[in-house]
């Protein structure tokens, strides 16, 4: 498998806090939860050319996944349509925690994918698809003992899968791990990774990210969108 990191790389730069959860940027902490004998990783960021997300690369990508938070805007929209067209053409997308608002994930879902949010909550997750490949060796409920609460309404278009719930100490709850398919793509959200905190050091969610990964490679990549005329059957 190949999967390609985008972060935005932002934080990591200005914020001591961030750097000391994520020496390596959080496109290292990533990298290093799905990297493995059977999966090459490549990070790209921002202020790279074309946001590191050009044809070559995208072609060369089962599973591209996003991070983002700051500079959703600063993304081209040119990479964006890119970037559809290759989801459309059967790559997998996985969307972590503020990537909820980057144009890639609005764009794909078609809604403002707004949400409540307050930092500093304590979170209980609940898997309540256990028989998901998402899901697999994840225990049915942990605790994640600092998170950014993200409350309902999310707005998004229905999920096809729900996997995991969250609740918080607050009293909310959210749909924290949503599957959808758009064209021939696999799209997985994951609530929990906000930058101060830990979520990405978690066994659990280690284990969820590499297996949504798994999840979302394509069976065949680079499918056409528009089927040819074809003769008909004898
Ligand atoms: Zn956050």
């Amino acid at each position: 498998m190949k999967v390609t990191i985008y972060n935005e790389n932002v934080h990591e730069k200005s914020d001591p806090n961030v750097r000391a959860v994520h020496p390596e940027g959080i496109h290292g902490t990533l990298a290093a939860i799905v990297r493995g004998e059977d999966t090459e990783v490549r990070t790209v960021t921002l202020d790279m050319p074309e946001c590191g997300l050009t044809d070559e690369v995208l072609d060369d990508t089962d599973v591209l996944i996003w991070w983002g938070h700051m500079a959703h805007d600063k993304v081209p929209d040119e990479v964006v349509d890119r970037v559809q067209r290759h989801v459309l053409a059967g790559m997998g997308l996985i969307v972590l925690h503020s990537g909820h608002h980057s144009k890639i994930f609005r764009r794909m879902l078609g809604t403002t994918c707004n949400l409540k949010w307050r930092d500093g909550a304590r979170e209980r997750l609940w898997v309540i698809k256990p028989n998901h490949p998402i899901a697999e060796g994840v225990p049915e409920t942990f605790a994640l003992d600092c998170e950014e609460m993200y409350g309902e309404p999310f707005d998004i278009a229905e999920p096809d899968e729900v996997v995991l719930m969250g609740w918080f100490n607050g009293g909310e709850v959210f749909r924290s791990g949503c599957t959808w398919v758009r064209g021939n793509g696999r799209i997985f959200y994951l609530q929990p990774g906000h930058e101060t905190n830990g979520a990405y050091h978690n066994e659990h969610i280690r284990r969820i990210i590499r297996n949504a990964v798994k999840w979302a490679c394509p069976v065949n990549k680079n499918l056409p969108l528009i089927c040819p005329c074809t003769e008909p059957l004898e």
